[in-house]
């Protein structure tokens, strides 16, 4: 979205200068606020002096620029920016799901727990491909098992509420990465990201079934903590 604008301008948007630094350390480089930044890799050289301390703007939390901007080069440099302290974010965030399809319907039976509302199914399919400059090995295979992935919502005035927001998550690239499967061990494939999704219908063998009566609320959290919330998106 903000294409043209270096790495130090983006993060500067999102920042108040701080003249004197606090007697703390930078939680980045736990190296002290008052003094230079510890960051001491590529990509920082040439801009802003070592010293400048910045303030973001919302949640207040202060770090060194350039360890800032070294953070900000790790990630996918989409224009937006999340506090390592709090995690508020600054700008929209995006992921870096690959490519597919998420598609939806209603299936005309109820699931355990949710006994006065019919079924919402998405269906997410991605192909195996080839990983792009914002995955962690550029230019190397990854793998996709066990697509498509069936998951489960009530459709009820919360469950929509939820598929909702998922569509924007989708379409931020936010549901699912490429990285190292906690479940199989699997590096280089598709695994969820940090929204969790029912994938049992009538069961609960694996423990992502139902019932669980918490868990709309648990992934509204976790829609919140990605930075999608249905105020924003209204808005
Ligand atoms: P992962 O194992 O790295 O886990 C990431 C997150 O997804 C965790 O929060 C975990 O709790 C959640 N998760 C794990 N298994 C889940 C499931 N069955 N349903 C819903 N959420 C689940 O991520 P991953 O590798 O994408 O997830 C593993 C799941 O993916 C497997 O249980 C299976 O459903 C599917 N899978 C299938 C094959 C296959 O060959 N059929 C291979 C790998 C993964
Ligand atoms: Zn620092
Ligand atoms: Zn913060």
């Amino acid at each position: 979205a903000r294409k043209g604008k270096t790495p130090e301008e983006v993060v500067k948007r999102y920042l108040q200068k701080v003249r004197n630094p606090p007697e703390e350390d930078c939680t980045i480089c736990m190296e002290a606020l008052a003094g230079p930044s510890g960051y001491k890799g590529p990509g920082v050289g040439g801009i802003s002096r070592a010293e400048s301390v910045g303030r973001l703007a919302q949640c207040g939390h202060q770090y060194h620029l350039q360890c800032l901007v070294a953070m900000y080069n790790n990630g996918n440099k989409d224009g937006s920016l999340q506090c390592p302290t709090c995690k508020t974010i600054y700008g929209v965030k995006t992921g870096n799901q690959p490519p597919g399809k998420m598609e939806y319907h209603v299936i005309p039976h109820s699931l355990p727990g949710h006994p006065d509302c019919k079924t919402i199914r998405i269906i997410y399919n991605i192909p195996p491909g080839i990983q792009g400059p914002e995955h962690p090995n550029p230019g190397k295979p990854f793998t996709a098992r066990g697509f498509p992935r069936h998951c489960y919502l009530p459709d009820s005035e919360k469950g929509r509420k939820v598929l909702r927001l998922l569509l924007v998550a989708w379409d931020r690239r936010l549901i699912f990465s490429v990285g190292t499967s906690s479940t199989t061990g699997e590096s280089d494939t598709v695994i969820w990201n940090e929204v969790h999704h029912k994938t049992e219908f009538g069961s609960n063998l694996t423990g992502h079934g139902y019932p669980d009566p918490g868990h709309l609320d648990n992934v509204l959290e976790e829609l919140k903590a990605q930075g999608i919330t249905e105020e924003e998106c209204l808005s």
